[in-house]
């Protein structure tokens, strides 16, 4: 693909993130490095290839379809995880492609040892994860009931027991409140283990942090972590890196994704002429404006304008009028010298794109987060650095 706008992924970047979790978690924590949404929008591939050569032991995906890119691709070493739900239809894949489930109640459990039943004929295992529910409200058996599905799991003449796993609903999180919330979630995770092991039952990997529980709860990491953002060089909402140096943590992430585009034409406005939908802006004296070959189709949200600024050659310039689905424009200022027609152009990323914006400041401006800035950009191809 030629088009001049592209994300590079500064594999570098990733790499020492990736150390530096792997040297933060303890050393026979596995590892399972969320790579859903296309690795929050890096390129799940290429991101895959580099966790499995630091010997991540999991990689975790949000649809089979994400599961079975990673095996077309050759991501063979590895172990997938699924971490939400499939439909019967699907199920085959999971079989076909060695992705493991995360399963809960009964209904789901049965179905899974049916369609296994069709697919193996010897006495093969499968290996799949019980999700609780300890208090994030979306997937998972409640903890007294963890017992009963491990033991109907472990019934299944296919199916095996091969972890447990939950999820934090406020772990990033600096309150009090919200770190009680965490442990009481804590705690009834491992009662739901209890309760495994009391039927007689190996609950297996237990697992229970992503990025944020892992950085600001890093005593409670049991069988396996699963970060995902920290991983791409963001810190999880209030778990910033000066909150952690004040509790003596020191983890050094680095983005690893720019945002870039080029000038495409350059135009003379007159004194009260507006620019894009809705007449939002108007120039008050003389000006010329570039225009850029991106849009709200590649990430770059609606909502950024009025207040995004971009860098071109080292300097900053605002976005002005709304942000078309596949264009915008800049103020470039009339006849300035700095800026040519195909100049590059850079939205957000680490220093050494030479951007001033990272995917958090992005993130501010539109009232989100660094995931769904990261997430947003479909239509980008991601280019190694
Ligand atoms: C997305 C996700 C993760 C990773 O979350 P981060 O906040 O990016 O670390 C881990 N576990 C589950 C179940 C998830 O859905």
């Amino acid at each position: 693909m030629n088009r001049c706008t592209k994300a590079f992924l500064y594999k570098d970047n990733l790499k020492y993130n990736l150390e530096q979790i792997r040297n933060y978690v303890n050393p026979n924590v596995k590892l399972c490095l969320a790579v859903k949404a296309d690795a929050y929008g890096h390129n799940a591939v290429l991101t895959s290839r580099i966790a499995e050569e630091l010997g991540y032991e999991y990689l975790a995906v949000a649809s089979v379809d994400e599961g079975i890119e990673l095996r077309e691709n050759n991501i063979s070493k590895a172990n997938i995880l699924m971490l939400s739900l499939a439909t019967p239809e699907e199920m085959t894949d999971f079989f076909k492609y060695h992705i493991t489930p995360l399963v809960f109640s009964e209904e789901y459990i049965k179905c899974l040892s049916d369609e296994a039943d069709v697919y193996y004929s010897g006495d093969e295992k499968f290996d799949v994860f019980l999700a609780v529910d300890t208090g994030m409200g979306r997937i998972g058996t409640y903890p007294s009931d963890a017992g009963k599905e491990a033991k109907l799991i472990q019934a299944s003449k296919h199916l095996r027991l091969a972890g447990m796993c939950t999820h934090l609903a406020v772990s990033d999180s600096i309150s009090d409140e919200d770190q009680k919330y965490t442990y009481e979630q804590f705690k009834a995770f491992k009662e739901a283990v209890e309760n495994v092991k009391a039927e007689g039952i190996d609950p297996g990997i237990c697992s229970c942090e992503a990025s944020a529980g892992l950085l600001n709860n890093p005593e409670v990491q049991m069988g396996m972590v699963r970060p995902g953002i920290i991983a791409y060089g963001y810190y999880p909402d209030q778990i910033t890196k000066d909150y952690l140096q004040s509790k003596g943590f020191n983890i050094d992430l680095k983005p690893c994704l720019s945002l870039e585009t080029k000038v495409v034409a350059i135009r003379r406005f007159p004194a009260g002429k507006s620019a894009s939908y809705g007449r939002t802006w108007t120039c008050k004296k003389e000006t010329d404006i570039a225009v850029l070959p991106i849009g709200y189709a590649d990430g770059l949200l609606r909502r950024f304008s009025p207040g995004l600024k971009v860098t071109i050659n080292g300097k900053n310039y605002p976005v002005v009028g709304r942000i078309c689905m596949d264009q915008c424009m800049v103020d470039i200022g009339k006849d300035n010298p700095d800026v040519k027609l195909w100049d590059r152009v850079v939205i957000f990323g680490p220093k050494e794109s030479g951007a001033i914006n990272t995917a958090d400041d992005l993130a501010k401006l539109g009232k989100t987060i660094s995931y769904e800035v990261l997430t947003s950009l479909k239509r980008v191809e991601k280019i190694i650095k």
